[in-house]
């Protein structure tokens, strides 16, 4: 989608710093991280949140919570969130589907 931050960010248009990277997903630093380790998991087909997911799309899910489990066992992190923001009233702001990992330091729930 060319109007879209997160795709202008696989393809290359706006700098990040990456995390991990394959033929179906793309990992990379939060610009404003929440934990001292925050970063997100995004599919790099476009699908807008979670609640896109299908039958026809949804094999990347699992490859995705899949890349979490080997690089944060990479990372040594033995704890750690995942969360997954759909819609404004849940703070989604980035209409790009993602998935963030925040680890390092004690956390709330339930969540504010
Ligand atoms: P959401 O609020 O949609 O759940 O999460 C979007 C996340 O993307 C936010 O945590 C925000 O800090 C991050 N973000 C927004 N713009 C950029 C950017 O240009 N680069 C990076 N690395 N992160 C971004
Ligand atoms: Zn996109």
């Amino acid at each position: 989608m060319s109007d879209c931050l997160f795709c202008k960010i696989i393809a290359g248009e706006i700098p990040s710093s990456k995390v991990y990277e394959d033929e179906l997903c793309y990992a990379f630093n939060d610009i404003a991280p929440q934990a001292p380790t925050h970063f997100l998991v995004i599919p790099k087909a476009h699908i807008g949140s979670a609640a896109e997911v299908c039958a026809e799309n949804s094999a990347v899910v699992a490859h995705i919570f899949e890349v979490i489990a080997k690089v944060t066992k990479e990372m040594g992190i033995e704890s750690y969130r995942i969360v997954s923001n759909i819609g404004e009233q849940a703070g989604q702001t980035v209409p790009h589907l993602h998935f963030h990992v925040l680890a390092g330091r004690d956390m709330t729930w339930p969540p504010g």
